[in-house]
């Protein structure tokens, strides 16, 4: 991954603002060089400054907006919530970030047909707890639900613990409202209804506000299970409790999620939320299953022998609501409490085959061991799609950049081991120079074509997914050499 930035941009003139403010009026853009701060960030370690913000109340404003952006030569990059790991919703060349924080509505929630139209602005969590007053749910369910939208969901196509039996946020949209850089609204996909022609919505969904900017998201739900059951497996060792993921996929069972914690995660979090993770134990594994009564009890009988199998020194069942909810504040929370072991973590997003987990995680652990870094792992081990947290301090000279190659050697490494340099993260700024190490040029022109195919030029969320794209070669002058140490992390 590139450690570089380009030059902050300059402000924008005075008339290009009064157009933006025409077009979503005059409180709704963000123009101040202190207000812009806020939007510097992701959740990842880049900072990029916009030259300005709007936040836009409907599509026909997100659409006049680009086309203001259209007019004056400006990039345009979608947010959401900002809590995406790749970067991408960073304004590495400035330009005019379209928030969609206002459009946050639920439009219809529709039980006969089990689907729900949104806004794209609309928190996750919102949406499930919309769903669950008429004993449906929304399966996709990220770690972040409590602060991460729909719009951020559909564009990095995310997971979340509970992707594992039902797929990530690809499998659960419908259709799409979205606008394209010309500023032309589209209804892409069926309401509710399968309609004909090609899929677009699918190659919406993931393209990180590559191609357009959604507006209106139809989502299916799906009705709730009637039994659900928790296991937490405590293990010895890593090993034991990776060795547990492969068999259990391995003997036909398919839970509906599968998560591992590893010691240091559990350092972290126990302290605080009291959940009930052994302080002494090497790793805990979550594995979740529903559906039936008898056919959950069965499935939690199997996966029970499975860990004993593999040497795990106590299983426990959480049936009751309360039990499961604090289970997975145990996991949904971890990221956060990381916070205790370093003033700084850098997330990674790696995915192997299953059967490799035990050795990669093995690895994992020796090359940042190597570098200097504590890594604290936390991940949806029944898809193979890691999660390691190098742990560092930003103020240390040269960390960063330490932390940023260490990075890059663990990602080849899943690479090497079959998998890839993304799970659910998706590419951004942060790994687009590592595409090529999964995709050779035939593949990324057949997929620059496609950002022509929408009238997406470079100016549609620049410098994203793609290792090509018109001055983002040119955009290495390092903002940290510019701006001294600490400047972007
Ligand atoms: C603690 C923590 C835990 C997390 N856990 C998970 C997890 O379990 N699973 C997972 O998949 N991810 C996880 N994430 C990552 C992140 O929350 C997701 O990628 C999420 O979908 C981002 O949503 P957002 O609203 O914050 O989007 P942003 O960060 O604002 O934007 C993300 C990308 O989406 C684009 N975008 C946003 N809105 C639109 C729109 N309306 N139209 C077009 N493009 C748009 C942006 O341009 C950018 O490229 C986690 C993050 C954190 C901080």
């Amino acid at each position: 991954m590139s450690t570089k930035y380009p030059p902050l941009p300059k402000a924008l003139p005075l008339p290009v603002l009064r157009e933006l403010a025409a077009a979503v009026g005059e409180a709704n853009v963000v123009w101040r060089p202190q207000d812009l701060l806020v939007y510097e960030y992701d959740a990842t370690i880049g900072r990029a400054m916009p030259s300005v913000v709007v936040l836009p109340a409907s599509a026909e404003e997100v659409a006049a907006c680009v086309r203001v952006a259209g007019r004056h030569g400006l990039p345009v990059v979608p947010r959401g919530a900002g809590t995406g790991l790749s970067g991408g919703a960073l304004a590495v060349h400035g330009g005019v970030v379209v928030s969609t924080m206002r459009m946050n509505r639920i439009l219809e929630v529709n039980a006969e047909e089990r689907f729900a139209v949104v806004e794209p602005g609309l928190v996750n969590l919102r949406l499930t707890e919309a769903a669950a007053r008429h004993g449906l749910f929304y399966a996709p369910d990220p770690s972040s639900q409590k602060a991460c939208t729909i719009g951020g969901n559909v564009a990095e196509n995310s997971g979340g613990p509970h992707c594992l039996a039902l797929g990530t946020t690809t499998n659960h949209v419908l259709g799409l409202e979205c606008v394209l850089a010309d500023g032309a609204i589209v209804r892409l996909g069926g309401w509710g209804v399968e309609r004909p022609g090609y899929d677009l919505t699918g190659l919406v969904v993931g393209s990180e506000g590559t191609l357009c900017i959604v507006t209106k998201v139809c989502v299916r739900l799906l009705p709730v299970p009637e039994a659900v059951t928790t296991l937490l497996a405590v293990f010895d060792t890593i090993d034991q409790a990776t060795e547990v993921v492969s068999e259990v996929i391995a003997s036909g069972l398919l839970p509906a999620a599968l998560e591992m914690i590893d010691k240091y995660v559990i350092r972290a979090v126990e302290p605080v939320l009291h959940i009930g993770f052994p302080l002494d134990a090497e790793a805990v594994l979550l594995i979740e299953v529903d559906g039936l009564r008898e056919a959950v009890d069965e499935d939690a009988r199997v996966a029970e022998a499975i860990c004993r199998e593999h040497g795990a020194r106590e299983v426990r069942a959480a049936e009751r609501p309360e039990e499961r909810a604090r289970l997975w504040q145990g996991r949904k929370e971890s990221i956060g409490a990381l916070g205790r072991l370093a003033p700084n973590y850098y997330i990674l997003d790696g995915v192997v085959p299953r059967s490799k987990l035990p050795e990669v995680l093995r690895r994992v652990y020796e090359v940042s061991e190597r570098y200097g870094f504590l890594c604290a792992n936390v991940f949806h081990a029944g898809d193979g799609n890691l999660h390691p947290n190098l742990m560092f301090d930003e103020r240390e000279p040269g960390a960063t950049e330490r932390v940023l190659e260490c990075g890059g050697e663990i990602l080849r490494l899943c690479v090497e081991a079959g998998g890839a340099i993304s799970g659910e993260h998706g590419v951004g700024h942060e790994k687009r120079d590592y595409m090529r190490w999964i995709y050779g040029e035939d593949d990324l022109s057949a997929m620059e074509l496609l950002k022509e195919v929408f009238g997406a030029t470079d100016r549609f969320n620049p410098c994203k997914i793609l290792p090509t794209g018109h001055g983002c070669g040119e955009t290495q002058q390092s903002t940290i050499e510019r701006l001294g140490p600490g400047a972007w992390v």
